[in-house]
């Protein structure tokens, strides 16, 4: 190499490390490789290597080309930051080296230690130095709009093919969670039905995806139409309809989280369990073990043993209603007559006691004793009205 073009070379990494240092003074500017900020991109090397099973820190930066002092003022600096537990390094953890031109040993170390953070282990005049950057997720939203054909997760799977598939099973959960005081997407939805959402999408410059909020979302459920309209009100979030009625009401329709029914039926009607002739309620089929909530507030009446019912639970709430949830495996703790219990409370587990050809829970609504339609005995308690003070936002957000 001619003199001149040495001296430019090292004229460029020092030039280098100065921006780095004044890039570590302040806040950096953006979310860049911290290389590409000092301007090394060009002459900035960096390997990747995961954490195996069972090793240590310190074996992974001995493979990296950090040993001895280096590795152990390294491990030190992130420890003081308590930034890393070296006991606790995940097997499969993305662990990156990188190196300037002159450098002997890498001079910086980054951990992957969550999809969206990383600890940045730097080596500059002054030894090893430790931290943490937030990688920025970019947010952006979906209209995802489709019909039921089979059942809600087949209808928003194919109606959201540019998400993910993990995000488009989130999706389907917190469709059904916007309405499960008005909609059992279990129990009532039926091919034909068809929705629209509007949801927000995050991602990561590596290509990962999360799903944000749902922000508005309309379902039509056998020719009935109801739009949920996301709000914040003292800092949480409530669904209202159209008629600025909030979603959320004194029931919930189903007995078990729309997550938990069994994802084999993706939340359809069970064919062999499902409501038959002179059946008195729903059965919907999951896993011995998943937790069974109570719709409402309550008293419990009995829990025990009746018949081919197995095991059973009844709870009184207002106005003369009763729910049953029977073949349960057993009863969630201090659950006995007399016990209160809130909306949304585990009582049970499902299980398949009594008369059952598999673990399914038979849930029941009872009106004066009288076993009714869930959704029709439940639906007349709606919920509370917008907020004078929140009804011009409510308008704002409905007519976006
Ligand atoms: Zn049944």
């Amino acid at each position: 190499m001619k003199p001149w073009a040495a001296r430019l070379v090292t004229y460029g990494v020092s030039g280098g490390l100065a921006a780095l240092a004044i890039a570590f003074a302040r806040p950096l500017p953006d979310r860049r490789p911290l290389a590409e900020v000092a301007g090394l991109a060009d002459t900035w090397e960096e390997h990747v290597d995961t954490v195996a099973s069972g090793e240590t820190i310190g074996e992974v930066l001995e493979r990296g080309g950090v040993t001895g002092d280096h590795a152990r003022d390294a491990i030190d600096a992130a420890i003081a930051q308590r930034l890393l537990d070296p006991r606790r390094l995940r097997a499969g953890t993305r662990i990156t080296f990188g190196s300037a031109p002159d450098d002997s040993v890498p001079s910086q170390v980054s951990l992957q230690i969550d999809v969206d953070r990383l600890v940045r282990i730097v080596r500059g005049d002054s030894g090893w130095t430790a931290r943490v950057d937030s990688i920025a997720w970019s947010t952006d939203t979906v209209a995802v709009r489709g019909k039921v054909r089979v059942h809600l997760t087949q209808g928003i799977g194919e109606a959201a093919a540019e998400l993910p598939r993990d995000a488009r099973q989130e999706l389907a959960y917190a469709v059904a969670e916007v309405y499960e005081f008005r909609i059992d997407m279990y129990r009532d939805v039926q091919p034909g039905d068809s929705f629209s959402v509007l949801v927000e999408r995050k991602r990561l410059p590596t290509g990962v995806t999360r799903l944000g909020n749902v922000l508005a979302a309309t379902f039509t459920n056998g020719g009935a139409t109801i739009e949920a309209i996301r709000l914040l009100s003292e800092g949480k979030a409530k669904y209202y309809d159209q008629h600025g009625k909030s979603l959320a009401a004194n029931f919930l329709l189903a007995p078990l989280e729309f997550r938990r029914i069994s994802s084999g039926f993706g939340g359809r009607r069970h064919p062999v369990l499902g409501i038959f002739r002179r059946h008195q309620g729903t059965d919907y089929a999951a896993s011995s073990g998943t937790p069974v909530r109570s719709i409402g507030d309550g008293v419990v009446i009995s829990a025990g043993v009746r018949g081919g019912y197995g095991n059973l639970i009844d709870v009184r709430h207002v106005n003369g209603i009763v729910t049953r949830y029977a073949h349960l495996r057993g009863f969630a703790r201090g659950v006995r007559a007399g016990t209160r219990v809130a909306m949304g409370e585990t009582i049970g587990y499902v299980g398949q006691t009594g008369l059952a050809t598999g673990p399914h829970l038979h849930f029941e609504v009872l009106v004066g004793g009288v076993a009714r339609n869930p959704r029709s005995a439940l639906q007349s308690k709606a919920g509370p009205p917008v907020a004078p003070s929140e009804r011009a936002a409510f308008d704002a957000l409905r007519a976006r």
